[in-house]
């Protein structure tokens, strides 16, 4: 008899992506979906106030019948293990890239939140005051209950995972796994097809195949991350990337860092280097990969090479491995990363995090800062605030754990490919739609600017109903 939408997270900002839709039936039953259960990170969790946005979901988790996940980036799925622990016991579908990439993400996000927590109880200690923070949102045991209840699907294979609800991924193109949600809900009077993009690719990716088209909807939910802007042609990545080690490693024989995110640029830039090396052009430098996450990432990727572009599967029958090669080494154990810094040798350390702010590429910096024979290449988006921004900002002088850095090293910048759509992009997705079918375009993932110029594309080309909801909004759909 209706379908109702809100959203409880990822309205009017980038994080925290959480939707609800309730389908009340004729017959008087109703089921409630969850899409996505995203943690609030950043800016979205310090203008909060006092409220914490990753404790209180704005609904009862065990109310919630099913749920729908359409990628494994925590943003969209960092808060599983704590809805399970707050009762939600139904499925969680995704697709099985998805769900492998979960599996060491969570484990990963749970430590990270173990670390802090037990470092600030100490530093507490220390100063002989209580703690003033609560406790991690979930630990490495509520991991395993959340992973257990995932069921997988592939793309473009219907499921019915309510009475009446039917399922369908289509490849957003966005990373590994990545999936438009697509619900066809029959309530008894009518038949709705609601469609909700999750995060949209770029139809350029060196790995991945472009965002696919997907059958008309009647609403639709989408992305709005880079809303306002256009991304800059990138630039020949090989040869870009070569020029860097070679002044770098070869003709400075200094050490090149390159800050990276653990999944999707790592597995770019190992991508890159192994075409250098088997064109026989990459000089021979000791190439470390220096993140456990990383490498676990690296090894999902290589199992799910079936999603990879066309081209690419292609190369794997003249190379079975296109993330390794001669010189390169894989660091999990913390003592070996340690002995990197004795490394007098030119080399590259590819380490996490992107943006500086955290794991070991902190202490890699710590030690190459100083020597102006070395380089930090970065090549990712650095938010305001963190060390990355800093350093590409100019400073002379940076603070890492606490201490002092003199910045003498280069401080280099190379774009990648961007994981997300630009506006141009966005729009040319949703040219698959005849948009005066579509009843109603609600845009969700950005900030206002981003949300606001996007609305003005799309009523541009014809959509009549576009809206941005608030968290916590209540709509009626159908
Ligand atoms: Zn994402």
């Amino acid at each position: 008899m209706a379908i109702h939408f809100t959203s409880h997270g990822a309205a009017g900002t980038v994080t925290g992506s959480k939707h609800v839709l309730e389908v009340h039936r004729a017959d008087g039953t109703s089921t409630r979906i969850l899409l996505d259960c995203g943690m609030f990170q950043g800016e979205a969790l310090a203008s909060a106030k006092g409220r914490d946005p990753n404790r209180h979901f704005g609904f009862d988790p065990g109310s919630i019948d099913v749920l729908v996940l359409s990628h494994a980036h925590i943003d969209h799925s960092g808060l599983l293990p704590r809805v399970v622990a707050e009762g939600y016991s139904g499925p969680i579908w995704s697709t099985p890239a998805t769900r492998d990439l979960c599996a060491i993400m969570l484990e990963d996000s749970a430590r990270i939140q173990e670390y802090d927590f037990e470092f600030d109880m100490k530093r507490a200690r220390k100063r002989g005051r209580p703690l003033d923070r609560e406790g991690p949102l979930y630990t490495s045991r509520d991991v395993p209950p959340a992973m257990e209840l995932f069921r997988t699907v592939g793309y473009a294979q219907p499921m019915e995972i309510a009475p009446g609800v039917t399922l369908t991924f289509t490849d957003a193109g966005h990373i590994l796994g990545s999936a438009a949600v697509h619900l066809t809900i029959d309530d008894g009077t009518q038949v709705t097809r609601f469609s909700f993009t999750g995060d949209v690719g770029r139809y350029v990716d060196r790995l991945l195949p472009e965002p696919v088209r997907f059958p008309q909807a009647d609403v639709i939910v989408c992305e709005s991350t880079y809303g306002d802007r256009d991304h800059a042609p990138v630039a020949e990545a090989e040869e870009e990337l070569l020029r860097h080690v070679t002044e770098v490693c070869v003709e400075r024989q200094g050490r090149l860092i390159i800050p990276a995110f653990s999944i999707g640029k790592t597995q770019e830039i190992l991508y890159t280097l192994n075409a250098l090396s088997n064109a026989g052009r990459l000089p021979r430098i000791p190439v470390f990969v220096d993140s456990p996450l990383a490498i676990s990432a690296t090894e999902v990727v290589r199992d799910h090479s079936a999603l990879f572009r066309e081209e690419v599967r292609e190369e794997l029958f003249r190379d079975p491995d296109l993330f390794s090669f001669p010189g390169v080494e894989f660091i999990r154990k913390p003592e070996h990363s340690k002995h990197l810094n004795n490394v007098k040798r030119p080399c590259i350390i590819i380490s996490a995090s992107g943006m500086m702010e955290a794991g070991r590429v902190r202490h890699h910096l710590r030690h190459s800062l100083p020597d102006p024979n070395n380089a930090v290449l970065a090549v990712g988006f650095c938010a305001p605030g963190t060390l990355g921004h800093e350093l590409l900002s100019g400073a002379r002088e940076v603070s890492i754990f606490g201490e002092p850095v003199p910045v003498n090293a280069e401080i280099l910048r190379m774009e990648f490919y961007s994981a997300h759509a630009d506006r141009h992009e966005l729009v040319r997705y949703l040219s698959c739609q005849d948009p005066h079918k579509v009843r109603k375009l609600m845009l969700v993932h950005g900030v206002e600017s981003s949300l606001l110029g996007l609305k003005d594309l799309f009523m541009d080309a014809g959509f009549k109903e576009v809206v941005i909801p608030r968290r916590g909004e209540h709509f009626v759909i159908a």
